[in-house]
C-alpha cells in the first residue's frame, strides 16, 4: 500500500488552519503541564464555548435539550465533556478519549532535606521514565499544596523568565568511569533523583540553614509549612515552553505531548461542534501512565456516574434507567486515542517498516496494541474497522495504520480496553511521537492538523 504524505495535499488555506491549531495546541501544552493545569484549561475553553457544569444544570432543574453543551470534572483531574445529540441517548454516543496524565517525578511526601549545605526535594519518578534523560536540564516545579484547613496554593515555579529553575544533579564525566560501565538502565537510581533546590544558608545558628532558609522562603511566599508537604501534590517538569522544530518549522517539540497531543485535538474538535446527531463525548482522564488506576483513573466510576447523571437529567426529576445507561455505553463508539511511536531511522531495529507510524503520514488508527502477543489489547472490530476508514476517506482525513514497534520488541497499552468492557466499539487512535517519554517530545504538525480532522470527523458521521 501507498503511503501518503499529509503535506502533499494541502493548499494555502490548509496551511492556514494548520498553523492556526498548532499555535492553540502549543498554548494549550504551555498552560496544561500536569493533569490538574490540563482540566483547567480545558474547562476555561469549555465555558467559552458554551459548556454548562453537569451536576449544577440538574439541580437547577434545566433542561437538557439536543444541543445543550455540559461538562464535569472529577477531582479536578478528570473531565467529561458532553454535547447532547438529536438522537436518544440510548442509541448510544460517539466518544473521544484521551489522557492528559505524563510522565514526570513527583515529590515524596517528606520531600525536605539538607545534605552537605545543599537543600533538596527526595522524590519518586511517576510512570516510564528513562532517568538519565531527567538530568542536567533546567526543571520547574507545578501543583497544589493543601492545608488542614482545606484552603489550597496553587505552585507554579520555573516558567516565567526570571523565575529560578531547579536541577537534578549529574555526575561529571572525569568520575563516571564506574558509572560509564553501567547498564543504561542503572546507571541513575531512582533514589539519585532528587531536586536541587538551594545552596545559601540562612544568617544565624542552626543545624540545617539552608533548609532552614527554604522553610522561610515558603512560609513567606507561600505561606507553607513543612508539615504542608504531606498534603501536596508537588510535580516535576521540564522548564520551558513548546517551541517549533526544525528549519521548516514542520514539527513540535514540547513537554507532555504523550497523550495531551490526543487530549487538547479532541477537545478542540469537541468544542466546535455544531449540531451532532449522536451525543458527542470527550473524556480526558488521568492516571493512564500508571494503569489507570485510582478514582480519577479510567477503570474509576467516575465517567460512567457522570452518564448516568447525565441520563438522569435528560429524563428529568431524577428518573433513571440503569438499562438505559447500559444500551448508552453498549451502543457507544469510541476513538481510543493515544501517541503512536513515530518510525525513528536512527532506531530503526526495533521497528517493522509495513506497520510503523509515520510523521506528517496522518493520524494512526491501531487495530489492537497490547505486548507479547497483542496481551491486553482491544483488538478492534473489523466491521468496526472498515466504518472508521468509510469516515475517514469520506472526510479526506490522512490516515495511517501501526502497531507499536517490532512483535517481541515490547509494548504497551492504553485505555481502550476498559471502555470496550462495556461492550461498545472502540479502536486505538492518536498521533505519531519521537522521543516518547522523554522530557521533550517531539510530533508533526500536519498529524496534529489531521487528528483534529479525524476528531471532528467522527463527532460528527461516527
Ligand atoms: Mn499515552
Ligand atoms: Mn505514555
Amino acid at each position: 500500500m501507498k503511503r501518503k504524505n499529509a503535506w502533499d495535499t494541502y493548499d494555502e488555506n490548509d496551511v492556514k488552519e494548520l498553523e492556526k491549531i498548532n499555535n492553540e495546541y502549543k498554548s494549550c501544552l504551555d498552560a496544561g503541564k500536569t493533569e490538574r493545569e490540563c482540566v483547567t484549561e480545558a474547562v476555561r475553553r469549555a465555558k467559552a464555548a458554551g459548556y454548562r457544569e453537569l451536576n449544577k444544570v440538574i439541580k437547577d432543574g434545566e433542561k437538557i435539550n439536543p444541543g445543550t453543551r455540559l461538562y464535569s470534572t472529577w477531582m479536578e483531574k478528570s473531565i467529561v465533556l458532553f454535547q447532547i445529540g438529536e438522537e436518544p441517548m440510548e442509541n448510544g454516543m460517539n466518544i473521544l478519549g484521551a489522557h492528559i496524565d505524563s510522565p514526570r517525578i513527583d515529590l515524596k511526601q517528606m520531600p525536605l532535606y539538607e545534605d552537605q549545605e545543599f537543600a533538596y526535594f527526595d522524590t519518586h519518578y511517576y510512570g516510564g521514565i528513562k532517568k538519565y534523560q531527567w538530568v542536567a536540564i533546567p526543571l520547574a516545579i507545578h501543583g497544589v499544596v493543601v492545608r488542614t484547613d482545606g484552603s489550597k496554593t496553587e505552585i507554579v515555579i520555573g516558567e516565567k523568565e526570571d523565575d529560578p529553575v531547579f536541577v537534578i544533579s549529574d555526575l561529571l564525566v572525569h568520575l563516571s568511569k564506574d558509572q560509564m560501565d553501567k547498564k543504561m538502565g542503572e546507571a541513575i537510581s531512582g533514589e539519585k533523583l532528587d531536586l536541587l533546590i538551594a545552596n545559601r544558608p540562612l544568617t544565624g545558628e542552626g543545624k540545617e540553614r539552608v533548609k532552614d532558609s527554604v522553610l522561610k522562603l515558603l512560609k513567606e511566599t507561600y505561606d507553607i509549612v513543612e508539615e504542608d508537604f504531606l498534603s501536596a501534590e508537588l510535580e516535576i517538569v521540564p522548564s520551558g515552553k513548546a517551541r517549533d522544530c526544525g528549519f521548516d518549522r514542520s514539527m513540535i517539540m514540547g513537554y507532555g505531548q504523550d497523550d495531551r497531543v490526543c487530549a487538547f485535538t479532541s477537545l478542540f474538535a469537541i468544542l466546535e461542534m455544531e449540531q451532532v446527531k449522536r451525543t458527542a463525548c470527550c473524556i480526558l482522564v488521568d492516571k493512564e501512565e500508571i494503569g489507570s488506576v485510582g478514582a480519577t483513573g479510567m477503570q474509576s466510576k467516575f465517567f460512567e456516574n457522570a452518564v448516568a447523571e447525565l441520563i438522569s437529567g435528560i429524563n428529568g426529576a431524577g428518573q433513571y434507567s440503569e438499562l438505559t445507561l447500559r444500551r448508552t455505553l453498549a451502543n457507544s463508539k469510541m476513538l481510543s486515542s493515544d501517541v503512536s511511536a513515530a518510525y525513528d531511522p536512527m532506531y530503526s531495529e526495533v521497528f517493522e517498516k509495513k506497520n510503523s507510524a509515520y510523521f506528517a503520514n496522518g493520524i494512526v488508527f491501531n487495530k489492537y496494541t497490547g505486548s507479547r502477543g497483542k496481551s491486553g489489547s482491544n483488538d478492534a472490530n473489523a466491521e468496526y474497522v472498515a466504518d472508521i476508514r468509510r469516515i475517514m476517506e469520506d472526510n479526506k482525513v490522512v490516515f495511517q495504520t501501526a502497531e507499536l514497534g517490532k512483535v517481541d520488541a515490547g509494548g504497551g497499552g492504553t485505555i481502550a480496553y476498559i471502555l470496550a468492557s462495556q461492550g461498545m466499539n472502540v479502536i486505538d487512535s492518536g498521533v505519531a511521537v519521537l522521543s516518547m517519554h522523554a522530557p521533550w517530545e517531539v510530533t508533526s504538525k500536519a498529524d496534529i492538523y489531521e487528528a483534529v480532522k479525524c476528531y471532528r470527523a467522527f463527532l460528527k458521521d461516527a
